[in-house]
C-alpha cells in the first residue's frame, strides 16, 4: 500500500457489531478511531476495538507460510500451497473413498465472514456430502437459535437497538453486557441517565458490572432460572397484566403455558431461587406496567443443559404480556461473536441449510441441491461441536479442518478434545496465529488473512449486515479464507467454486435469500459500501432495511401465531454439588479479553485488568475453607484440574466459584485451562454445551 488511507469497517470481536474507521498509513501500518457516522456505535469503542490495531501490526504470532508434517513423527516443515492443497485434497479424497463421507468434517467459527461460512458449508454439504461442519457458534447462540424457531417460527431477532431508546424496563439475564457487549451496554446507561424512570433488573448468580449498575440484581441460584420466569409468568398473570387480545389472536399453546407456571407457588418458586417472594412481585410489576420491556440475555441461559428450556422460559414473559412487534419491546439475545448470525443465515451449523432452512425437511434440502446444481444434500445429521470432537476420539471421524477458532482452549472436557486430535488421522488447522494452542496438534497448517486482510461481510446482533474492506496485504503467503477453500475445492474436482472474489459469492447466496423472510436479493456490495450497514430483510429494490420484525403480529409459523413453548424440565439436569464436590464452578469472559486470548492476549494494555486467571470464591466460603486472597489453590471435579490464585469477592454467591474461560496452555502450564473442568454435557435441542454449571472442590494448594 503506497498512499495513506481511511477505511470504513466493522470491528472483529463482538456481535455489537461497532462501526471503525482504519487509518493505514504508507508503511501498512494501522490505527483505528470508532466510526462517528456508524449508527451502532456512533464513534465509541470499548477497549478491545480501540486496541484492535495492535492486534493488526504486530505480525509476529502470524502463520506466514503453509506447514506440513508427513507423518507424526516428523516435525511440521514449510511447503507450497500447491504441495499444502495437494496433500489436503489427496487425504480427502483417499479417506472419503475408504471410510465415506462422514469420515470427514469442519469445524468453524462464528468470526468467519458470511462468504467463509457459505464456501465452507457449500463444499461440505454440497460436495463432500457430508453436514460434519458445525462451529464455535455451537457453544454459543444454539439455545437461543431453537427457541426462536419454535417460538416464532424462524431464527429471527425481533428487533433492534434502536429499540433500546423506546423501552422503559430491561431485564438482563445471564449476562454481563457491561463487560461484554461494553457499547451496547453504553447505549442503555446513557438512556436510563436521561430517563431516571427507566428500570433495569439484572438475573445473575454473580453481582457484576452490569448487576451493580441495575436497580434490581436478582442473585438466584446457579440453574434455577426457569423457575423464575415462570413464576414472574405465573404473577403476571395473576395480576391481570397478561395481553388477552395478543394471548387469543397471536399466540397458540397458552393454556399448556398458564398450567404449568401455576403449578409452582411464589413461595416454592422464592425458596428454589434463593430470592425473595417480594423481589418476583416487584420485577413483575415492573414487566407488567411497562410501556417497553426488552429482555436481553447471553450464555447465562444458552450455555446450559437446560439452554433451549431456559429460553423458552424468558420468551414466554414477551409473549404472555404481548410485548413483542412494538416499538420498544421484544426479546434480544446478545450474540457473543461478531457474525453468529450470518453464519446462522448460510446454514453455518450442523442441522442447519443456507437462507434459513432445515436439513429435517426433504423439500428445503432439494431446494439447496437443485440451487447448488448437485443431486441430493445427505439426510444424515451432521455431528455438532461436541459430537465431532467425541467421533474423532472414537476414531468414527477421522479428519478434521479447523478454520479460526481455538476448541483446544474453549471447548469444554479439554482432555477429550486432546484425545480427539490425538488420534484424527489427519488434522488441518486453518488460523492466523501460533498463538492458536490448537496448531500444535495440526498435521497441515494453512495461514489464513485476517481482520482488515481480506474483504467479505458480518450480520451483528441486530441483523445488520456489513461490509468489511480490505485496506491492507496479508503478511507473508497468508491467503483469504475463500481462496484457500475455494482453491481445495477445485483440486477436489468441483465445479461451481469458479469466484473471481468474496463480491461473487455474496452475490451467489443473495440470490439464495429471494423470497426468503431473510430475503437480501437487493442489497449488493455497491449498497453496502456507499450506505453503510443496513438490517435485513431487504426485499425490494432501494428497501432502507428492516428494524423490527412482526410488527403485523403474523409470525413465521404455519399458523402465523407464536408458541408457547413449555419447558420439558424445570429444574437443572446438570450434577448435583456433593460433599466431594460442594461448589458450583462457572465460566465467563473478563472485560479486556476476547476468546482464547490469541489476539488480545498479545496486547500488554488489555492484559492489565486481569494479568492471570483467578478463582472468586465468596468471602464465607474463603473463610470456611481457609483460603486467603491470592492463595493458589486447586480446583477439580470429577473430570479434572486447574490451579490458580484465589480472589475473595463479594460478587459470587457462597457456594459458587467464577473462574474465566480465556487463558489456554502457556509456558507449558496446562492448569490454569477452565474447560480442564467442564463436561461435555448437552442441551438435549439445541446440543450446547452446559459451561455454567460443574461441581468442583476447591482446596489451598
Ligand atoms: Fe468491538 Fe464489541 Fe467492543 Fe464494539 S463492543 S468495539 S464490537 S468488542
Amino acid at each position: 500500500m503506497n498512499s495513506k488511507k481511511k477505511i470504513k469497517t466493522t470491528c472483529s470481536y463482538c456481535g455489537v457489531g461497532c462501526g471503525i474507521l482504519a487509518d493505514v498509513n504508507p508503511q501498512a501500518k494501522v490505527s483505528v478511531q470508532g466510526d462517528p457516522e456508524h449508527p451502532v456505535n456512533t464513534g465509541m469503542l470499548c477497549s478491545k476495538g480501540m486496541n484492535l490495531h495492535y492486534v493488526v501490526n504486530d505480525t509476529s504470532d502470524r502463520i506466514l507460510y503453509p506447514e506440513m508434517r508427513w507423518s507424526r513423527a516428523h516435525a511440521r516443515e514449510r511447503v507450497t500451497w500447491d504441495e499444502a492443497l495437494d496433500r489436503a485434497a489427496a487425504v480427502f479424497k483417499s479417506l472419503i473413498r475408504k471410510y465415506g463421507p462422514n469420515s470427514v468434517g469442519f469445524y468453524i467459527s462464528g468470526q468467519c465472514l458470511t462468504e467463509e461460512y457459505y464456501i465452507a458449508n457449500k463444499l461440505a454439504k454440497g460436495f463432500l456430502g457430508t453436514n460434519n461442519i458445525d462451529t464455535n457458534s455451537r457453544l454459543c447462540m444454539s439455545s437461543a437459535v431453537v427457541a426462536y424457531k419454535k417460538t416464532f417460527g424462524e431464527d429471527s431477532v425481533p428487533i433492534s437497538y434502536a429499540d433500546i431508546e423506546l423501552a422503559d424496563v430491561f431485564l438482563i439475564a445471564g449476562a454481563n453486557p457491561a463487560w461484554n457487549h461494553p457499547i451496547l451496554f453504553r447505549r442503555l446507561e446513557k438512556h436510563k441517565e436521561k430517563n431516571p424512570n427507566v428500570k433495569v433488573i439484572v438475573v445473575d448468580p454473580r453481582k457484576t458490572d452490569s448487576a451493580s449498575f441495575g436497580d434490581i440484581h436478582l442473585q438466584l441460584i446457579p440453574g434455577t432460572d426457569i423457575i423464575l420466569y415462570n413464576a414472574i409468568g405465573r404473577r403476571l398473570i395473576e395480576t391481570g397484566y397478561a395481553d388477552e387480545s395478543f394471548v387469543k389472536n397471536h399466540t397458540e399453546n397458552f393454556q399448556a403455558y398458564r398450567k404449568q407456571v401455576m403449578e409452582t407457588s411464589l413461595k416454592d418458586a422464592a425458596t428454589l431461587c434463593g430470592i425473595t417472594v417480594d423481589e418476583i412481585k416487584e420485577v413483575s410489576e415492573l414487566i407488567g406496567k411497562a410501556k417497553g420491556f426488552i429482555s436481553m440475555w447471553a450464555m447465562g441461559l444458552n450455555q446450559s443443559s437446560i439452554g433451549t428450556d431456559k429460553n423458552f422460559a424468558l420468551l414466554n414473559l414477551s409473549l404472555v404480556t404481548g410485548k413483542v412487534g412494538k416499538p420498544g419491546n421484544g426479546p434480544f439475545s446478545l450474540t457473543g461473536q461478531p457474525n453468529a448470525m450470518g453464519g446462522r443465515e448460510v446454514g453455518g451449523m450442523a442441522n442447519l441449510l443456507a437462507v434459513h432452512k432445515d436439513l429435517q425437511n426433504p423439500q428445503h434440502r432439494q431446494d439447496v441441491a437443485d440451487f447448488w446444481g448437485v443431486d441430493q444434500i445427505s439426510p444424515n445429521p451432521g455431528y455438532t461441536a461436541t459430537e465431532m470432537f467425541d467421533a474423532l476420539a472414537s476414531g468414527e471421524m477421522k479428519a478434521v479442518w479447523v478454520i479460526c477458532t481455538n476448541p483446544m482452549v474453549s471447548l469444554p472436557n479439554l482432555g477429550k478434545v486432546e484425545k480427539a486430535f490425538t488420534n484424527a488421522k489427519f488434522v488441518i488447522v486453518q488460523d492466523i496465529s501460533h498463538r492458536s494452542d490448537t496448531v500444535a496438534y495440526a498435521d497441515l497448517v494453512l495461514p489464513a488473512a485476517g481482520w482488515l486482510e481480506k474483504e467479505g461481510t458480518m450480520t451483528n446482533s441486530e441483523r445488520r449486515i456489513s461490509y468489511l474492506t480490505k485496506g491492507i496485504n496479508p503478511p507473508g503467503e497468508a491467503r483469504p479464507d475463500v481462496e484457500i477453500l475455494c482453491d481445495f475445492a477445485k483440486r477436489m474436482g468441483f465445479r461451481g467454486f469458479n469466484f473471481a472474489n468474496a463480491e461473487e459469492i455474496y452475490e451467489e447466496y443473495c440470490a439464495m435469500t429471494k423470497g426468503t423472510n431473510i430475503d437480501i436479493s437487493f442489497l449488493n456490495y455497491d449498497r453496502l459500501k456507499n450506505e453503510g450497514s443496513i438490517q435485513w430483510p431487504v426485499p425490494a429494490y432501494r428497501h432502507p432495511g428492516t428494524d423490527r420484525l412482526f410488527t403485523d403480529k403474523k409470525f413465521y409459523t404455519p399458523s402465523q401465531k407464536a408458541i408457547f413453548n413449555i419447558p420439558a424440565q424445570i429444574e437443572n439436569t446438570s450434577e448435583k454439588i456433593s460433599a466431594q464436590y460442594p461448589f458450583v464452578l462457572t465460566t465467563g469472559r473478563i472485560r479486556d479479553q476476547w476468546h482464547t486470548m490469541t489476539k488480545t492476549g498479545k496486547v500488554a494494555r488489555l492484559r492489565t485488568h486481569y494479568s492471570q486467571p483467578v478463582l472468586e470464591i465468596s468471602q464465607l466460603d474463603g473463610y470456611i475453607y481457609k483460603i486467603k486472597d491470592g492463595d493458589v489453590v486447586e480446583v477439580k471435579s470429577k473430570n479434572g484440574i486447574v490451579r490458580v490464585r484465589a480472589k475473595i469477592s463479594n460478587s459470587v454467591r457462597n457456594g459458587v466459584v467464577f473462574l474465566p474461560m480465556h487463558w489456554g496452555k502457556q509456558l507449558e502450564n496446562d492448569l490454569n485451562r477452565a474447560n480442564n473442568l467442564t463436561f461435555t454435557r448437552v442441551d438435549p435441542q439445541s446440543k450446547e454445551p452446559d459451561f455454567k454449571y460443574t461441581t468442583v472442590s476447591v482446596t489451598k494448594y
